[in-house]
């Protein structure tokens, strides 16, 4: 088996899908699948080993109306119910005047640790004395951001532990995600600290933390909008203002509170090509800051006022990394009006706190189910081979059902056919 395998790297695509079909069985069918997904442009070169492309719905979430501008959102995720949250939570609260976004920071921290140090203060004034020796070498590593009126902002020393002691770059990276640019840098200083200071570093790369990227979004809803009567509503916000409060004492609860969350970020930091597991890794380090797991945003009830906030780090890009060569992300950012990253960062924290809202009102009141239960069933409806012209009628028959699972959608599918036919 490894011998197919071998140099598999220098194959074409074709050959690629040649020897997958051949080793694992693959059926005409399913080779057929693979090859009309496969495509000629830059994707192939994107990453090692391609094979073919592997698509994503991606939709349009609207009513969004941040900073007293209205936008739609492109949105890419596998989950049925996600966009239609998204656009009526953000309808609520544009009805609700909008949301107001603002931008801490926009800077991006990388490290350079060293070990088996034996005294901090050694470093730490090693550092302090060569500052500005050391922001030059980061400088002239990457001389392109600086002309940008970007680049190195400051650095300083922090003591780990256990002799391990990290140097922290600071770096304004303008449009950038910033991670190559980043990791170029510290590179660079690693060789001065390694040259002149004489001890070995053990890595340097970014940090992922996003700390000093953080971006919030708050909102304040009027008690009277979330239901016709004034008693219910008043009920509505009091349990929406609870089940935040739970996700801040019940790690359990918190996690899914902010998978609600990241729900709608992931999906427009996806549309935008960038990298999702870095702000995945981030909100949710953020999520434990003061050292206990907790809901990333907070509803208060004050007055006739429920207002939510949520503040997450938001390290993205405009520019750079899959940016350019994923051909719909320029498409993205055009739909979205995106003019800057502080734009687009304040955008995403928005869907974020939308697609909370819309979660936490639909779980106190109605339930979740009642939203998602359409959506999941046009899902299973897809996933025992309805057409596009077939699944409205199963979803309807499915809607009926007692039990809508696998089984009884494949029999109502039948059934459909049949009475078709006849
Ligand atoms: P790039 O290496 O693509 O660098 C950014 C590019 O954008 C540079 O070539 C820069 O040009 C150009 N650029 C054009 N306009 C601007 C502007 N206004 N401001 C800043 N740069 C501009 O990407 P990044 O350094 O941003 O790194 C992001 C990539 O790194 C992503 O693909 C990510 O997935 C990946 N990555 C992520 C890691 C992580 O841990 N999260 C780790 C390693 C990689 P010029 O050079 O002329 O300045």
């Amino acid at each position: 088996m490894e011998a197919g395998y071998s140099q598999f790297y220098k194959r074409t695509p074709e050959e690629r899908l040649a020897i997958i079909a051949d080793q694992l069985g693959l059926s005409k069918p399913e080779q057929q699948v693979l090859k009309q997904h496969a495509t000629a442009d830059d994707l192939s070169l994107l990453v090692e080993n391609y094979l073919t492309t592997y698509q994503l719905p991606e939709g349009i979430a609207v009513n969004f109306r941040v900073n007293d501008h209205d936008y739609v959102v492109p949105m890419v995720t596998e989950e049925p119910s996600v966009i239609a949250a998204a656009s009526n939570g953000a309808k609520q609260l544009a009805k609700a005047g909008g949301i107001k976004a603002t931008v801490n920071s926009r800077l991006l921290t990388g490290q350079v640790v060293l070990s088996d140090v034996k005294v901090f203060a050694s470093i730490d004034d090693w550092v302090a004395l060569h500052q500005n020796e050391l922001l030059d070498a980061a400088r002239q590593a990457h001389p392109s951001i600086v002309k940008r009126g970007g680049g190195p902002k400051s650095i300083r020393t922090r003591d780990l532990g256990e002799g391990f002691v990290s140097i922290d770059l600071v770096v304004d990276v303008k449009a950038a995600m910033g991670a190559n640019m980043m990791n170029t840098m510290l590179e660079a200083v690693a060789d001065v600290v390694q040259n002149k200071l004489h001890h070995t570093t053990l890595f340097s790369i970014l940090s992922n933390a996003g700390d000093q990227s953080l971006t919030t979004a708050t909102v304040s809803v009027p008690v009277a909008q979330l239901a016709d009567e004034q008693q219910k509503a008043q009920q509505v916000a009091t349990r929406i203002a609870q089940a935040s409060r739970i996700a801040q004492l019940d790690p359990m609860r918190a996690v899914t509170h902010n998978k609600g969350i990241m729900n709608g970020v992931d999906a427009v930091v996806l549309a935008m090509g960038n990298d999702w597991r870095a702000i995945e890794s981030a909100s949710h380090a953020y999520a434990a800051v003061d050292g206990q797991y907790r809901g990333l945003s907070q509803w208060q009830l004050e007055d006739d006022q429920l207002t939510g906030t949520l503040t997450l780090p938001m390290p993205i890009g405009t520019v750079g990394g899959a940016t350019k060569v994923l051909p719909l992300v320029g498409i993205n950012q055009k739909i979205a009006s995106i003019d800057s990253p502080e734009e687009l960062m304040m955008v995403i924290v928005s869907v974020g706190l939308a697609q909370n809202f819309a979660a936490l009102k639909a779980l106190v009141t109605s339930g979740i189910q009642q939203g998602h239960m359409k959506m999941q069933l046009r899902s299973l409806a897809m996933s025992v081979g309805a057409s596009a012209v077939e699944v409205p009628a199963l979803v309807n028959q499915l809607i009926k059902a007692s039990d809508p699972n696998e089984a009884s959608a494949r029999r109502l599918l039948e059934q459909i056919r049949n009475n078709k036919e006849t």
